[in-house]
């Protein structure tokens, strides 16, 4: 089938909650992806900082085929080995948290976050401290908490009634953290603001909020759906503030491509759970979770080298001296690029028909989330595209 039949077949028949593109992609190897016409393409998408070691891993590919020929699912009445192997990995990299929870995607990781929170103010202060702070411009998901807990005034639309007990206050403003009163257990941060524009958050504010959050017996959670997992030069993005939050959650990058997510408490919260009070069917499903301890193992190779063509991409984008990039942002292979004078929905759909599969973020960013596994030729060849469209279309 063509572009336009699988374009066409699919607005008869899926609903219309997305914007797309009139692309229809049939497969992917590392860092090149082709459409159903036939054409190839440089991914800086990475499935929205999914597909983080790249397509078709020979390593990950073989992970899957060989737990989808043991066991593929057995429910978590019971034990299984990919989920106890990644569950120890995972709480090893991340400073030796306590426990993990896995999930399907990033907001039911963070309705786990949220639900882990409020058990605990409850369990030790009673009723009337359930209040969790986020962030303006943060991003946490789309249920109807997770979209409660997102500080975007965008997402509080038609869907009301939303789940109560969300404050929102500015990125910064440590002053903002003080004055809450006694309602509050817990505040929750993105290392870096990745759907709200690619907006990394000042260490000496994450560190004094820190401590603000353990004076007070706040929980300090961490959102890192889309900067865990090596995204940003380290496992987890909280690693570059040296704090330890009490919990965390990661989804996206996690297991290459196919949905899994949780999340991750330390020391605090490690009793707070017990049986019954939180599940999920498919939760840490053997498939799953061998394609995630693939993935790892990808990614502890990759990690010294994400810090690295980030710095490389952000230079060479800087070098392009293009007018309608104000600012380029970001950490490891998370950056963003500030557009002034155009639309960057209107950049991106021009790199896209050059060839080169890119993002948007917030209202006047351009985003890249490359493959961690990317290769310099393969930045070159994207950037090239990028210097080609932008010199030709949006000098002015
Ligand atoms: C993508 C994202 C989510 C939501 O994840 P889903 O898997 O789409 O539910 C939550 N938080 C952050 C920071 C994200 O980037």
């Amino acid at each position: 089938m063509s572009n336009q039949s699988l374009k066409h077949l699919s607005d008869q028949h899926i609903l219309p909650t997305y914007g797309r593109f009139p692309i229809a992609f049939v497969r992917g190897e590392g860092c090149r992806l082709w459409d159903a016409d036939g054409k190839e393409y440089i991914d800086f998408t990475s499935g929205i900082g999914v597909t983080s070691i790249g397509h078709a891993h020979p390593a990950w590919v073989a992970a899957i085929a060989d737990q989808a020929a043991k066991l593929a699912h057995v429910s978590n009445l019971y034990y299984t080995e990919p989920g106890a192997k990644l569950a120890q990995r995972l709480c090893a990299l991340a400073d030796g948290m306590r426990g993990v929870f896995f999930s399907n995607s990033g907001a039911e990781a963070n309705e786990g976050l949220i639900k882990v929170a409020r058990k605990y103010s409850r369990d030790k202060y009673g009723e009337g401290r359930a209040t969790i702070i986020t962030l303006e411009g943060s991003f946490h998901g789309r249920t109807i908490s997770t979209l409660a807990a997102t500080g975007q005034e965008k997402f509080h639309q038609h869907f009301f009634p939303f789940t109560p007990g969300f404050k929102h206050v500015a990125p910064g403003d440590l002053a903002a953290l003080e004055a809450q009163g006694d309602d509050v257990c817990a505040l929750m941060l993105e290392p870096i603001q990745g759907e709200g524009g690619v907006m990394p958050l000042d260490a000496d504010y994450v560190r004094a909020a820190a401590e603000i959050c353990m004076k007070s017996d706040w929980l300090l959670l961490m959102d890192e759906v889309q900067t865990g997992i090596g995204r940003t030069g380290k496992w987890f993005g909280y690693q570059h503030f040296n704090i330890l939050p009490d919990a965390l959650s990661f989804a996206k990058g996690i297991a290459g491509g196919l949905p899994l997510g949780g999340f991750m408490v330390g020391e605090k919260l490690a009793t707070t759970l017990g049986p019954g009070d939180h599940a999920t069917t498919y939760g840490g499903n053997p498939i799953c979770a061998a394609a995630a301890l693939a993935v790892l193992d990808v990614v502890e190779d990759a990690l010294p080298q994400v810090t690295e063509m980030g710095e490389y991409i952000r230079t060479q984008i800087q070098a392009m001296n293009a007018s309608c990039i104000a600012q380029i942002r970001g950490r490891g292979l998370m950056i963003g690029a500030k557009i002034q004078g155009h639309a960057p929905g209107e950049i991106n759909a021009k790199l896209l028909e050059a060839g080169l599969a890119a993002l948007t973020a917030g209202t006047d960013i351009l985003r890249i989330l490359p493959p961690l596994t990317i290769e310099k030729k393969d930045i070159d060849a994207g950037l090239k595209i990028m210097h080609n469209v932008l010199s030709t279309y949006f000098a002015k």
